[in-house]
């Protein structure tokens, strides 16, 4: 053990610094397999003095840190580089509920807890944490924060950022961020918590997060609706935004080739196959059945040439199972190119035929598999070939990002909705984000980090 390390194992204790290989294995691989790093050591402080000492001993060192969260990363953003000179902390042993104030509709947790630790802590007096991800059981609200994550939840809702009231954030000098406001109104200036959102992790290490709770849901009503195109998928947003008003939480669209891969891999799992599958859900508060009863009515007046309403508590949980293991049924079809790409919602019909039309020109026998939160114009974009084996399909990844780019810019849509940017999209973001918010950004992290100490070689 060097000097280094045993100062460092002298904050968080010996057993919480590890250095094993074995021990850092699941921390220096990302969640996709395509980056691996090697790091000095991953530090995991039990409170918030212990990180600002690691911090703090890091700066003077000129050690860098890459703090990780629950490590669900698509891009590669919580992984170390391969100098073996990078500090991973880790805030595992942080996942204290500080204070509940169901009253005021807020809760403040150190920002290890994991989202599903949130969730319950709320609806244990009666409140909804309404962020909801696959990964909910392992992603951390440091982590959610640091990518502004949403879900399938951000049409009513909204993403973290509009979920965050105040911030805890030890600096990349050590000093500490004391922002944890509960207030809901607060015009004295700057909001400096939001440069911390959607930072991953470059600006500073999040301690601890004030949230906002809602009213629990009492009522639900799931349908999974059939629809013949884009353009009609988003005329039933509108429709439903008109009927039902922020009642509508989740409104995602499921395209006939994803249909297809879940059905052959879940044989029986698909009601029925349609250009679009729609996965719509009204939440309320009071009697279940008036909200049935409500959604049951105005379905009768649409003409949806298929669908489910969801009876009971089982049939709901099915069809919310059918889009949660889309991914996995995907998955095991080989590997694709992956988009979490953005656009106005008006704009998806238009964006899918330009863009898959483009696509066929260059890529012959190229599937595009595409679904997700349509309702905030949100669209998992993946692309793999038609034919077995995928194997070459890696190698013209750069040449379909640039049309699917291209095409996303065109209607001023977003090259990453979702799951950040990390070091899978550093090179594009330079080239698609707008230079003058590129270079605030960049001053930004100049002037909290000028030893670029938090998160170097991403992308500012
Ligand atoms: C199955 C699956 C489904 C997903 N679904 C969604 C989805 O629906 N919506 C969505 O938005 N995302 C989704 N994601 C990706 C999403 O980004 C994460 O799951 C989650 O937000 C990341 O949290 P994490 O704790 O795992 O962070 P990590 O992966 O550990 O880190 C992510 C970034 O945050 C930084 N970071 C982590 N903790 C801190 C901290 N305390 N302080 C400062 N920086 C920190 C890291 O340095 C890194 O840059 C999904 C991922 C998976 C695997």
């Amino acid at each position: 053990m060097t000097d280094l390390h045993a100062r460092l194992a002298a904050i968080v204790g010996a057993a919480n610094l590890l250095t094993d290989p074995h021990d850092l294995a699941p921390a220096v691989t990302d969640m996709r397999g395509r980056y691996t790093g090697l790091p000095l050591a991953m530090a995991l402080p039990a409170s918030r003095d212990e990180v600002t000492a690691l911090v703090t001993l890091c700066a003077a060192e000129g050690i860098a840190i890459v703090p990780q969260g629950g490590n669900t990363s698509t891009c590669g953003a919580a992984t170390p580089d391969t100098s073996g000179r990078q500090l991973i902390i880790g805030l595992r042993r942080m996942q204290r509920v500080r204070h509940i104030d169901a009253a005021n509709l807020s809760i403040t947790v150190d920002a290890g807890c994991t989202l599903a630790q949130v969730q319950q802590a709320a609806a244990s007096v009666g409140r909804l944490f309404p962020l909801s991800l696959a990964s909910e059981g392992s992603c951390q609200i440091g982590g959610n924060l640091s990518t502004n994550a949403g879900g399938l939840a951000v049409l009513r809702y909204g993403t973290m950022r509009e979920l965050t009231l105040g911030l805890e954030v030890v600096l990349p000098d050590g000093t500490l961020l004391d922002a944890l406001s509960a207030l809901r109104k607060d015009t004295t200036g700057l909001d400096v918590k939001q440069l911390f959102i959607g930072a991953e992790g470059q600006l500073g290490l999040i301690t601890g997060a004030t949230l906002k709770l809602f009213a629990l849901p009492t009522a639900y009503s799931t349908a999974l609706l059939a629809v013949d195109s884009a353009e009609a998928a988003i005329a039933a947003l509108n429709a439903l935004q008109a009927r039902f008003g922020d009642r509508l939480t989740t409104f995602e669209m499921i395209s006939e080739p994803c249909q297809r891969i879940s059905e052959r891999h879940k044989p029986g799992c698909m009601p029925f196959f349609a250009p679009w599958a729609l996965l719509v859900e009204l939440s309320d508060g009071g009697e279940p059945a008036a909200l049935q009863a409500s959604f049951e009515q105005w379905l009768g007046g649409q003409d949806f040439h298929d669908g489910v309403l969801a009876q009971s508590e089982t049939e709901r949980a099915s069809l919310w199972q059918l889009r949660e293991d889309i991914s996995d049924m995907q998955k095991r079809e080989g590997p694709s190119i992956k988009h979490d790409i953005g656009v106005p919602s008006s704009a998806i019909p238009a964006f899918l035929a330009s863009c898959g039309a483009a696509l066929d020109a260059a890529f012959p026998g190229v599937r595009i598999v595409a679904f997700g939160h349509a309702g905030d114009g949100n669209l998992h974009y993946n692309i793999s070939y038609t034919r077995p084996g995928n194997a070459e399909l890696f190698t013209d990844e750069d040449a379909v990002n640039a049309i699917v780019y291209e095409h996303v810019y065109r209607y001023r849509g977003t090259l990453a909705a979702e799951h950040g940017i990390g070091q899978l999209k550093a090179h594009w973001l330079s080239q698609y984000k707008d230079p003058v918010a590129l270079a605030i950004m960049r001053g930004i992290k100049q002037q909290l980090d000028p030893h670029s100490i938090m998160n170097p070689g991403r992308w500012l």
